[in-house]
């Protein structure tokens, strides 16, 4: 071979694996659906840019993450709750990202400079009706009321979804208040806090307690299964949308957010981009029974729509996110564990 033809093989290896890379996106995500499947297909297919995934629990990408440093080969980090993004982004791990569409399409309230919220989910009340009259329960507030000694289950007051609620609270009600409240549920403890949301509702179900608060995804996902003795949990069970009278029901997002050290910064925004397309939004908001943060999106969801309409809080997330701290404080001095 000819030098200058050696140089142009070179080159265009060069060149080629370049494009190859560029045509690459490494998404590190605490997401693992089936529907996911469907929902990184169709981004290949509309850009030809392969995803590598990676998928892990939240505090282990977020760590990995940390770990990894400058060298990160991560793109883009996927992950639940705002406490958590919150978490991310105190940790400088986000790059800002201006993008029209997902400012077009992603409301104020439910993005930051740095993040972006693509579906959300509301913290609800559920309830035993052999156990608590509804009407006694219509509020977060009312879960602290001496009438509920020994009725209330929860999770841990570190939890991120327990975090972001008393960080909402804390917003609506000053810090003071919030802290009363906390002694008042914890004063009401049926049992020390423990499990997730899905094992409140089984203890609710089950009249270990008369009332508990949960995730609504983990109510439409138990309201999908064909097995009895999941329809048994929620034949025993009623839902309560919180605080329908005053600000409405506190919601949280799943989001994500392009990293610092991305190596593939075109790719990652127009992988955000994609995810705010309306049928990006049908599968990532359905793969976890949530809703679409694209107001005009529709979803079909039997277990959604079975659960109905509801006012919720339209409090921005990113204030959510800077009460996060506070909020574990103020758990921490209330004694719920
Ligand atoms: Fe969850």
């Amino acid at each position: 071979m000819k030098s200058s033809h050696l140089l142009f093989a070179l080159l265009s290896l060069s060149t080629l694996s370049a494009f190859a890379q560029e045509k690459s996106l490494n998404l590190y995500s605490a997401r693992h659906y089936q529907t996911d499947e469907a929902l990184y297909a169709n981004f290949t297919r509309q850009t030809g840019i392969m995803i590598n995934r990676i998928e892990a629990k939240e505090d282990e990408l977020l760590e990995r993450i940390r770990n990894e440093g400058a060298n990160s080969p991560a793109d883009i980090f996927l992950t639940v709750d705002a406490a958590r993004l919150a978490k991310a982004d105190e940790l400088g791990l986000f790059a800002p990202v201006k993008s029209k569409v997902l400012e077009e399409r992603i409301p104020a309230n439910l993005r930051s400079p740095n993040w972006f919220a693509f579906s959300t989910r509301a913290r609800v009340i559920v309830a035993n009706k052999e156990l608590v009259k509804t009407e006694d329960v219509q509020n977060y507030e009312d879960l602290a009321k001496p009438a509920l000694k020994g009725k209330v289950c929860s999770r841990s007051g570190s939890h991120p979804y327990n975090i972001s609620l008393m960080a909402s609270l804390i917003s609506h009600i000053g810090e003071a208040k919030a802290e009363e409240w906390a002694r008042g549920v914890v004063a009401n403890f049926a049992r020390t806090p423990k499990g997730g949301d899905t094992d409140q509702i089984r203890a609710v179900a089950a009249g270990e307690c008369g009332v508990a608060i949960s995730n609504s995804y983990y109510l439409a996902r138990l309201l999908r299964s064909s097995k009895p003795a999941d329809k048994k949990v929620m034949a025993n069970v009623v839902i309560v949308w919180p605080n329908q009278k005053g600000v409405g029901t506190h919601i949280n997002v799943s989001g994500g957010g392009m990293l610092k050290t991305a190596p593939h910064k075109d790719s990652a925004v127009k992988f955000l981009e994609y995810l705010a397309s309306d049928d990006a939004q049908r599968y990532f908001a359905d793969g976890n029974n949530e809703w679409p943060a694209v107001a005009s999106v529709k979803i079909m969801n039997p277990a959604l729509d079975t659960m109905g309409r509801f006012k919720s809080d339209s409090l921005d997330v990113a204030t959510l996110a800077k009460n996060a701290a506070a909020a574990q404080r103020t758990y921490d001095r209330a004694g719920w564990k």
